[in-house]
C-alpha cells in the first residue's frame, strides 16, 4: 500500500483541494493557467477577461470567453475528479475545494460537497436584477437577459471578488476539520489558495504536484509522478484492503 494510501486509511475526514495541474491530466486534457505554457501567459486574455472588460465591452468579452471556455464544459473527467467519490464510497467523510471553473469536481461529486472558489461554467447571471439561466444560451451574439442588461458568467474574473459567504468561507471551514488535505495540481501561490493551506498549522497535508511548492516542507507526503496515477493506485489499494476505516 503506498504511503498516500496509508494516510489515508488512517484519515476519517478528507478535505481533498484541486488546482488547474487536476484538469491537465488526460483524458480531461485542458491547459493550466500560470505553469510556463499556461493559459494566462497569453497577456490579451488576461486583459479581457475581467469584470471591467466585461462592463466596457461586453462582445469582446463575450467572444473570447465563448471560444475558450464554453467548450471545458465537454470535457471528460479523469481518476483525480473520481477519486473523492471512490474515497466516499469506502465510508470515509469527504469534501472538495477547488479552484477549476470546469465544473468536473461537481459532476463527479456523490452527495459530498463542492467549493468552486472561482466559480464554474455553467450558468450565466444577470448582473442587473439576479436572473440565472443555463449557459448553454450563451454561445452566440452577446447573451442578453429579459431585462436588457447582458448575461455575466458565473466565474470569477480577473478582478472579481471572490464568494466569501457563500463559498470561501464554508470552504475554509471544510479544510479545517480535515484530517488530511489532499492538495492537487496546484503550487498554491497566489492567495487565497494559499491561506487556506498555510491554515492548516502543522496538520497532515499530502502535495501531489508537479512542480515544488513552497509548502513541500510541512507536507507529511510529495508526489512529483501524475495525480491521476497516485491517487488511482492508492484508491485501488483501500478499496482491495476493504476501506480500513480509521
Ligand atoms: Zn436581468
Amino acid at each position: 500500500m503506498s504511503r498516500l494510501a496509508e494516510h489515508l486509511k488512517q484519515a476519517r475526514r478528507v478535505v481533498f483541494f484541486m488546482g488547474a495541474g487536476a484538469s491537465t491530466e488526460p483524458p480531461t486534457s485542458l491547459p493550466d493557467f500560470r505553469s510556463s505554457t499556461g493559459l494566462w501567459r497569453n497577456r490579451t486574455l488576461t486583459e479581457t477577461l475581467t469584470r471591467g472588460t466585461f462592463f466596457e465591452d461586453p462582445e469582446g468579452f463575450w467572444l473570447a470567453f465563448r471560444e475558450i471556455f464554453l467548450p471545458w464544459r465537454k470535457v471528460e473527467p479523469n481518476p483525480v475528479h473520481r477519486a473523492p467519490a471512490r474515497l466516499s464510497a469506502l465510508g470515509k467523510e469527504v469534501g472538495v475545494v477547488t479552484q477549476n471553473i470546469d465544473g468536473l469536481d461537481a459532476r463527479c461529486a456523490t452527495g459530498y460537497p463542492v467549493y468552486e472558489l472561482h466559480g464554474h461554467l455553467r450558468t450565466a447571471s444577470c448582473p442587473e436584477c439576479g436572473a440565472r439561466v443555463s449557459t448553454d444560451r450563451c454561445e452566440t451574439g452577446i447573451p442578453t437577459c429579459e431585462c436588457g442588461a447582458v448575461l455575466k458568467p458565473d466565474v470569477v474574473l480577473f478582478d472579481d471578488p471572490l464568494d466569501f459567504e457563500g463559498v470561501f468561507l464554508p470552504a475554509r471551514d471544510l479544510i479545517g476539520k480535515a484530517d488530511l488535505l489532499v492538495v492537487v495540481g496546484t503550487s498554491l501561490a497566489v492567495a487565497p489558495a494559499n491561506l487556506l493551506v498555510l491554515e492548516r498549522q502543522g496538520r497532515p497535508i499530502a502535495l501531489l504536484n508537479r512542480d515544488p511548492t513552497p509548502y513541500d516542507e510541512m507536507a507529511v507526503l510529495v508526489e512529483r509522478r501524475p495525480a491521476g496515477v497516485v491517487l488511482d493506485e492508492a484508491m485501488s489499494a483501500l478499496e482491495s484492503a476493504g476501506g480500513g476505516t480509521a
